[in-house]
């Protein structure tokens, strides 16, 4: 994986350079609202390329990237059969990837972007992980925990809580998942 070519450099429709979320120049604040629109998608739109990784590997295609000051340092697609590993969930791996990099398990003002509303087990590490915040793009009706069947940071009995946006490029993601569970009926 090539971090090195991730600069965090994206152009927006004002026709303006934005360095990351933290280096908006002289933006109002719907102009700001577009470019974090806009951050997401570049961002959501690289998990997306991970999951079809995951889904060329036989594996459910789920993607994710974690994110800091505006650079990818960290990269995951599902694998747990081919890692035989449970735990082996896109973002638990774009996590451990991100944790080598910064060589700290904790990773703090780090955003997470996974292309499926993440499991228990997956809001969970990123509570201990002290994420900052979670981006996901289509919903998990079956086991979703953020909004589908459990609320969990809506509780108190963590001690971090970490925002959290769904919905980002959701049409996108969520058809990854249609075709690949359509292609393995046949
Ligand atoms: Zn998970």
């Amino acid at each position: 994986m090539d971090y090195g070519l991730w600069i965090g450099i994206f152009v927006i429709d004002t026709g303006m350079i934005v360095v990351s979320d933290h280096y908006i120049l002289n933006l109002n604040g719907t102009q700001k609202v577009s470019a974090r629109l806009d951050i997401d998608n570049s961002y959501m739109a690289r998990a997306l390329e991970l999951a079809q990784q995951a889904a060329e590997a036989g594996e459910v295609p789920v993607g994710a990237v974690v994110v800091k000051d505006g650079e990818v340092i960290g990269e995951g697609y599902n694998q747990p059969i081919s890692g035989t590993d449970p735990t082996a969930h896109a973002e638990i791996v774009a996590m451990r990837n991100a944790a080598t990099f910064l060589n700290n398990y904790r990773l703090t003002d780090c955003d997470l972007y996974v292309t499926i509303e993440p499991c228990t087990m997956c809001v969970g590490a990123m509570v201990h992980a002290r994420i900052k915040r979670i981006v996901f793009g289509a919903l998990e009706a079956r086991a979703g925990a953020l909004q589908s069947q459990l609320q969990l940071m809506d509780g108190d009995y963590y001690n971090h809580s970490i925002d959290w946006h769904g919905g980002v490029l959701a049409d996108q993601c969520g058809a990854v998942m249609r075709d690949f569970f359509r292609e393995k009926r046949k």
